[in-house]
């Protein structure tokens, strides 16, 4: 065992070797790491036709042409350039946008500021079990709504919400779907087409890709007006300038790759694996599940201890990477805002574990975690001041 098991989100997970080995084949004096812009040599079509072999694998997972897809550095600068890029595109359509109280940060933050740049925004809340139903979204459209923009998985509970009755409940009403799919592209299948979304957001680092690379998914048929975040070279047909890091894109590729053959599997023995965690601190009185019980993501598992402090549950648990909330919440003492739209309360909120297991974890990581978490629970509780939480009565 290592010293640290890591059960943190997937974002800590290693590089897969096949694409850091990709990746280096693009790098160094010999590797083809010419500007793939400079066609005119025979270095830079080497490097184009890397580049377009990548678009090629991260269309195909998400069952959209290559040429959908344009490259960012990541899934926050997807969700912006998708929120800003069509708001700001179809503002004379209306100035209504739809979303929910559990999207990531990279999509609530854009709905705040377009607030401020005279959009209305609604925030829907989710049942408590996290869905958002499509009932809910159309009940929300207004003549004046544009867009709608939802995630596939939420990255605290792993819920998985349905996109597609959502997709077809937006197209028949005329207005554009944005999804961030960070946590879902590769876990689970997805199809643009068929789900009717308009607007997809990816990342490579969730699915055993480098960090700082992603790509939106942009609907070609009929054309999806969007203004860019970034004026320059005209790359990636004027949506977004500057010169591509092949490296990264073809690392992303190699990332999408491998998750379309190997998908199936790892959701196979990643989700035995978790029922195999959540079996154990199931029998914990206290622990509870959150989220639906069985629509979620294979890889995430958030449950909340009564009866312990959150913070020192986690600060005794150093020998495991695991997370309160969010990877971005974690620093902050604030209770998670996903878990508080469910309906725990702050202190309920506090006490919660985010447990994420991905290709690399293995049997013995889970039972290690899961016998320390029991243990630490037990020692807490042994020692916490009455009071702490009703789990006793
Ligand atoms: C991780 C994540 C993001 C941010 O992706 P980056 O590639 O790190 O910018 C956005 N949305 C969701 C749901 C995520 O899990």
């Amino acid at each position: 065992m290592s010293a640290v098991v890591y059960l943190d989100n997937a974002a800590t997970t290693p590089v897969d070797p096949r694409v850091v080995e990709a990746m280096l084949e693009c790098l160094g004096p010999a590797g083809d790491f010419a500007n793939p812009s400079a066609t005119g040599h025979e270095p830079g079509r080497r490097a184009r036709a890397r580049v377009e072999r990548a678009r090629e694998e991260v269309a195909g997972l998400v069952g959209a042409a290559p040429g959908q897809i344009v490259w960012t550095s990541g899934a926050t600068e997807a969700d912006n350039l998708a929120l800003f890029g069509a708001a700001r595109f179809h503002r004379s359509r209306g100035r209504h946008i739809v979303t929910s109280k559990t999207e990531h940060p990279a999509v609530l933050d854009p709905c705040r500021q377009l607030e401020r740049e005279g959009f209305e925004v609604t925030y829907l809340k989710p049942a408590a079990d996290g869905i958002v139903s499509a009932e809910q979204v159309a009940a929300a459209l207004r003549p004046d709504t544009i867009l709608v923009s939802l995630m596939h998985v939420n990255n605290e509970i792993g819920v998985v919400q349905d996109v597609a009755a959502v997709g077809r409940t937006c197209r028949q009403r005329g207005v554009l779907l944005h999804v961030d799919a960070a946590q879902g592209a590769g876990k689970l299948p997805l199809d643009v087409e068929r789900d009717c979304i308009d607007l997809l957001s990816l990342t490579a680092h969730k699915v055993h890709g480098p960090k700082g690379g992603g790509a939106l998914c942009v609907r070609r048929e009929p054309r999806l007006g969007l203004v860019p975040l970034q004026f320059g070279g005209g790359q990636e047909r004027g949506l977004r300038s500057g010169t591509l890091p092949t490296h990264q894109v073809v690392g992303m590729g190699r990332a999408y790759a491998i998750a379309a053959a190997e998908m199936q599997a790892d959701a196979e023995r990643i989700g035995g694996l978790r029922d195999r965690l959540w079996q154990t601190l199931a029998a914990v009185p206290g622990v509870e599940l959150n989220g639906h019980p069985t629509r979620r993501v294979p890889g995430i598992l958030s449950v909340t201890v009564d009866g312990v402090e959150g913070e020192s549950l986690l600060f005794s648990l150093a020998d495991l990477a695991v997370a309160s909330g969010s990877a971005c919440a974690t620093t902050s003492a604030e209770p998670s805002y996903v878990l508080r739209a469910l309906g725990r309360s702050d202190r309920l909120a506090q006490s919660t574990l985010r447990l994420s297991l991905g290709r690399f974890t293995t049997l013995a990581e889970v039972e290690y975690a899961a016998r320390r978490i029991c243990e630490e629970i037990e020692r807490l509780r042994a020692i916490a001041p009455e009071g702490i939480g009703a789990w006793r009565r």
